[in-house]
């Protein structure tokens, strides 16, 4: 489904399928102890509301965790997708055993969950991490969010189709015009196909989109020393050459100290890391169960916990 269609139809589709998965797999109903839901725009965490998501019109401050709690009578769990994937990749993929992390999405936007501690860092109002609008150009690039030079209106997944298309158009790149012409638009993982086909032109744009985010990332490794920082989303799946140009930036340009022990790795949940870190974020909320105690054992441990602690009293008053 399409975000833009609004909150009312986006989440009575979702409900629509929660009753179908419910009544498909005889789900016993009291056993529903809480729900984690991952929005792609900033979240007040406190309220579970959405808060002027530039690419969700209709959803600002929408009782999203209201909707649920009042339909299932269970409590609810909303964050931003970021947040949800970083805590997924906390839990069960390469972020287990790191307690200062970060998870960096490149998709159609650029967004950085936070790992601190070994806990998610939210900041004052639940917006910290969102890295995509640093501004990085003086070029007059808009962004959606209204201002010019973001992060992710010069190398974001819409910023590179914007920039393959251009290049297309004024002819500068063979592979791309052809592929423009087969399918009357390009992606960012058209970029990738063209640089498979050793077009000079592509390799130069998603360089260059690398080395802009990794520059970036050299700044927050500066200020924040992370052990790892892991990449996900649809542009980092172009292939090695985006991931190349990140970290060849980011040990560029960070001090030799915040690089020692620096690791910088692609997701390895993929798909999975969003429901994974919704479970996650439920767990630690509801349950406070501490990921300090449960690493590397997420599958155990939660069925663990779901099949002894949620019968207990805490749990139901919860
Ligand atoms: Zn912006």
């Amino acid at each position: 489904m399409d975000v833009r269609d609004g909150p009312v139809l986006v989440l009575q589709r979702i409900r629509t399928l929660l009753e179908t998965l419910i009544t498909d797999e005889q789900i016993d109903r009291l056993s529903i102890r809480g729900m984690g839901i991952g929005i792609p725009g900033p979240v007040e965490f406190r309220s579970g509301e959405p808060v002027s998501p530039p690419i969700m019109p209709g959803w600002h401050r929408f009782r999203v965790r209201a909707f649920f709690e009042n339909a299932y009578a269970c409590p609810v769990y909303v964050d931003n997708d970021v947040n949800v994937l970083a805590l997924g990749e906390r839990w069960a993929g390469l972020g287990q055993g790191f307690n200062d992390s970060l998870f960096v999405k490149v998709g159609t936007g650029i967004g950085c969950g936070i790992i601190s501690g070994g806990r998610i860092y939210r900041g004052a109002d639940g917006s910290a991490g969102d890295i995509g609008h640093i501004s990085v150009t003086d070029d007059d690039v808009v962004c959606r969010c209204g201002n010019v030079g973001c992060l992710e209106a010069v190398a974001g997944g819409a910023a590179l189709s914007r920039i393959a298309q251009e290049a297309a158009q004024r002819k500068k790149s063979t592979a791309l015009r052809e592929m423009l012409k087969e399918r009357g638009e390009l992606s960012a993982s058209d970029l990738s196909g063209a640089i498979e086909r050793g077009d000079p032109v592509a390799t130069r744009i998603i360089r260059e989109a690398g080395a802009r985010i990794g520059r970036t990332l050299a700044g927050l490794v500066n200020f924040y020393n992370p052990q790892l920082i892991v990449l996900g989303g649809g542009v980092v799946q172009t292939g090695n050459l985006f991931l190349a140009s990140i970290r060849e930036a980011v040990y560029r340009r960070s001090l030799p100290l915040a690089t020692a022990h620096l690791v910088i790795q692609e997701s390895v949940l993929g798909d999975r890391a969003g429901v994974i870190g919704a479970a996650a974020m439920v767990l630690e909320e509801l349950l406070h169960i501490d990921p300090l105690n449960a690493q590397g054992k997420f599958g155990a441990r939660a069925y663990g916990v779901f099949d002894t602690e949620t019968r207990s009293q805490e749990s139901y008053t919860a």
